[in-house]
Parts: C-alpha cells; sequence; structure tokens
C-alpha cells in the first residue's frame, strides 16, 4: 500500500526518476534514493507526516531551493525529502515593527524586494540570494558579502515558526527585538540545518534602507598590503558593507582567461569595497577615506551610480563561476579567521605549500580557499590537505565553515576539531527535541 497516498493537504512524488533532482544539492555529494518527497502545503501534512515517520520509522529531511552546498537536504537511509516550496503565506511587512514575516517557501529574493518596497532593508545577502529560500537561508544561517557590517541571517531573526518532535507548528519568539525570556529556543532553530524541526516561516527585523551608496575598486600594486587593510580601516573608524579580495592567484588567472573586464586589472591583487553610511557618495567621506588608503588608493576606481557600481562589481560576482568553469573538479572551502590574523593566516598557507588559490569576503575574515587539483589529488591526500586547512584557522581562533555549514560534508571535520563538550551538549539537545530521531538524522553531528 502507498501510505503517502494518505497524507492529507500535499503532493507527493516517487519512483527514481521523479525523485532523481532531490538526491543532489550544489555540494560534490549525492544522497540515497528517498522512499518519497512530499510537498506540504499546509500544517495537517506536517502533522501527518511526524506521525508517519515514527510510525514507519524514516526521516524527514527538510529542503528549501537545494542550493545548499554542504550535502544538507540529501537523503540519506530510509528518509522523506520534504520540499517546503508550496508551504503556503504572504510576505507580510509591519512598518510600525519594523519587521517582515514570511513563510519559509518565500524566496530570499522576494523577502528583500518586499523590505525594500516600503523603504526597508533586510540585509542577509548570501552570494544566492536570487536563488535560495527564506527557508533554507534561516536553517543555514546564511550571510554574504554583508556580513562584515551586518552579520549573518541569526542577527536578523525576531522569531521562527517551526515543526517540532510533537507534530505541531510552534511559534519561538516575538516581533520585537525584545524579548528576554530565557534562552532562545528561536536562535537555536537558526543555522540547525534541519536537525531539530523543519522551520515554516519567520519573523525578522529591518532597518530604513541605505539611501546611498560608495562602491570602490581597488587594485593592489602589492598582494600584502591588503592583508592589514580590513583590520585598519576599522580602527580607523570605516566599516564596509562589504569587502571582498582576489588573490594574486585568481587575479591573474581571471586576467588571462577571465572577462574583458579582468583583463585590464592592474596590480597583483583585486579589492572591492562598499559602504553604505549616510553621505558615503560625499566628497568629504572619500577624502577621509583616501587619507586612511594612503598610497594605497593609487589606481582606485569609484561609484556612486547603480549602473557603475555593478560594472565595478562585475569581476568579483563572476570570480566563482570562472573558477568553477575552469576547474570543474576544484573543491571550495569557506573557512573563517578573525580579521585580525588574516596575515597570519595566509603566511601559514604559503608555509604549508597547500596548492591553493583564495577569493572572497575579507573583510570579515571568510576566506574561499580553493584546491584546484582537488580533482587529481588521492583521496587520503586531499583529506590530509583539508584537515591541515582546518587546523591552521582553528589554530588562529577561527573556524572551518563562516557560510556553506556542516551538513554532511563537513561532518567529520566538524566532529573532530568540535570541543567535546560542546559535541555532547548538542547530541543532548538534539535527543531532547527529537527523541524519535526523525528530523534529518546523519547531519551536522
Ligand atoms: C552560487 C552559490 C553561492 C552561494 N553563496 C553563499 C553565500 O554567500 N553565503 C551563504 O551563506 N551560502 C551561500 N551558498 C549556499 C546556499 O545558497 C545557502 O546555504 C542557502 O541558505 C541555502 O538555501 P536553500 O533554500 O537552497 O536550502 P537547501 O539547500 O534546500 O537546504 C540547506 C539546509 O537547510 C535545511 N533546510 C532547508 N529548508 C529548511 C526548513 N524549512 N526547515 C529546516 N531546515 C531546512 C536542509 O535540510 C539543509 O540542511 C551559495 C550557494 C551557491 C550555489
Amino acid at each position: 500500500m502507498d501510505i503517502f497516498a494518505q497524507l492529507p493537504d500535499a503532493s507527493v512524488l516517487t519512483g527514481p526518476e521523479r525523485t532523481a533532482a532531490y538526491r543532489h544539492d550544489e555540494s560534490h555529494l549525492t544522497g540515497d534514493e528517498p522512499l518519497a518527497v512530499v510537498r506540504p502545503r499546509g500544517p495537517a501534512a506536517l502533522r501527518a507526516l511526524v506521525a508517519m515517520a515514527k510510525a514507519e520509522g524514516f526521516a524527514l529531511v527538510p529542503r528549501g531551493a537545494g542550493t545548499g552546498k554542504a550535502g544538507g537536504c540529501l537523503p540519506m537511509g530510509r528518509s522523506v525529502v520534504v520540499d517546503m516550496k508550496d508551504y503556503p503565506g504572504e510576505i507580510r511587512v509591519s512598518r510600525p515593527d519594523l519587521a517582515l514575516w514570511a513563510p519559509a517557501s518565500a524566496m530570499l529574493k522576494d523577502v528583500k524586494a518586499a523590505a525594500l518596497a516600503q523603504g526597508l532593508f533586510y540585509a542577509p545577502d548570501p552570494n544566492s540570494w536570487d536563488q535560495c529560500a527564506f527557508g533554507g537561508t534561516l536553517a543555514t544561517n546564511a550571510g554574504g558579502p554583508g556580513a562584515c557590517k551586518y552579520g549573518m541571517t541569526r542577527q536578523w531573526v525576531l522569531a521562527v515558526d517551526a515543526l517540532m518532535d510533537d507534530g505541531e507548528v510552534h511559534t519561538f519568539g516575538i516581533p520585537s527585538v525584545k524579548c528576554n525570556t530565557g534562552p532562545s529556543l528561536g536562535q537555536l532553530l537558526i543555522g540547525s540545518e534541519g536537525i531539530f524541526g523543519i522551520i515554516t516561516g519567520a519573523t525578522v527585523r529591518l532597518v530604513p534602507a541605505p539611501r546611498e551608496r560608495l562602491t570602490l575598486l581597488l587594485p593592489m600594486e602589492r598582494w600584502h598590503d591588503l592583508l592589514d587593510l580590513p583590520g585598519r580601516l576599522v580602527e580607523a573608524g570605516f566599516l564596509p558593507a562589504a569587502f571582498e579580495f582576489c588573490d594574486p592567484a585568481v587575479l591573474s588567472d581571471l586576467r588571462t582567461h577571465g572577462p574583458e573586464a579582468a583583463r585590464r586589472m592592474p596590480g597583483e591583487a583585486l579589492a572591492l569595497l562598499e559602504f553604505d553610511d549616510r553621505d558615503c557618495g560625499s566628497e568629504a567621506f572619500l577624502e577621509a577615506l583616501m587619507d586612511g588608503l594612503g598610497d594605497l588608493a593609487e589606481h582606485l576606481q569609484s561609484a556612486t551610480d547603480a549602473r557603475q557600481r555593478e560594472a565595478l562589481w562585475a569581476v568579483r560576482r563572476t570570480t566563482s563561476v570562472h573558477l568553477k568553469e575552469r576547474y570543474p573538479e576544484k573543491v571550495s572551502e569557506d573557512i573563517v579567521v578573525p580579521r585580525s590574523r588574516i596575515r597570519e593566516f595566509f603566511e601559514g598557507l604559503e608555509a604549508m605549500g597547500l596548492p591553493t588559490v583564495t577569493y572572497g569576503h575579507l573583510g570579515d575574515g571568510n576566506l574561499h580557499v580553493n584546491l584546484l587539483q582537488a580533482g587529481t589529488t588521492p583521496a587520503p591526500e586531499l583529506e590530509r590537505q583539508l584537515m591541515d586547512l582546518f587546523g591552521l584557522c582553528v589554530g588562529l581562533g577561527g573556524t572551518l565553515s563562516g557560510e556553506h555549514g556542516i551538513g554532511l560534508a563537513k561532518r567529520e571535520a566538524f566532529r573532530h576539531f568540535a570541543d567535546p563538550y560542546q559535541l555532547e551538549a548538542l547530541g543532548a539537545i538534539k535527543k531532547a527535541l527529537d527523541p524519535s530521531g526523525i528530523f534529518n538524522p546523519g547531519k551536522v553531528i
């Protein structure tokens, strides 16, 4: 008997062909064939799914848009993928509360646009912002270039609606920044990658949208001059809304094989800075900034209107796609080191002799270290290289993922480097919230 035919208010896909796409996300991993893919259209379907999962002994694997890079939404073993794309609800903005509610199914780009339409700003900006689902960004605590000023998704969440082990949807938090009623279960769900429950919606805070933007392209004569710049700028009182970079190897690759705009880039390395402070478009702001940059400002290009700004961003935006096309089997990591230790990190990386190229978010120390030869490196050797890389970051007070999370891809490394007390505590919380072990087992911990 097809047990899924009894599910109320849901559509169901079964069979290897119809579920094939759900065995992949944007990681290099492949999941098992799921028992079914269920698209719930309301709480009745979720309630029935929880009861069925417990009775039949299968796992529930939540899925947003499947853009994750850690394999977190891949079905493993006896599991049902819970695709949240049809979960109902309209995005609602409350101007007096400076708050926005959206269902997990909303696309992040629509959430950001709904805020902007009211002159308000929802900051989280993963580079996949036009492809990923709001629910997925909550579950992975997503963040992008703007995190160096605005923080990650976690910093924006006021309340979370989630399906929990009792089969009901609970709301954790209120639509206000002031809520101090003990530890926050809502925050525990942010970044939990689906292991404690399934997020159905959330209320996030908004701020007035920045009215001005100043974008600067900073070709660096000497790569090493770039490494202390994030810390120096912050110390001088400038907090960029983005501080991106390409190291000499990435710039050289872009210059030789990349888009036309990259071919003309002078210097050894490239930085791209964006400011959105009030008055950042003024002469006075630019002058003060140039003073702070000193002779680094020699080749600086600046833009304040949208078209020119896009032109400056173009090279940085194409970097990831360009490298992926040139090196399809590369492995791209998203390690983090504190801003004050970036120079030490690159010295350590050089000393290790790992064959890497790096670009990413220099402003908050979140660096996309790419192992271009991963495809031809024997698996144990690649494993060792990655563990050495993570060890270097952890030793400098950093960590092994700033954006993509743990999922399946970094589970072993996470277990290796995490404080055993923390692992045990996380395990105990998992048991308390998910005693039957139905929510995305085998991921993260
Ligand atoms: C080109 C590209 C660029 C990217 N850039 C960034 C970046 O700059 N910053 C960044 O943080 N990430 C980035 N990512 C990774 C990814 O886009 C983000 O992690 C995103 O938040 C995932 O959203 P999703 O809807 O696709 O989630 P999915 O991939 O579907 O799921 C991700 C995880 O969340 C869980 N999950 C999904 N929905 C729910 C739910 N409703 N309830 C509970 N758990 C759920 C899944 O089980 C899985 O563990 C990038 C990916 C790509 C392909």
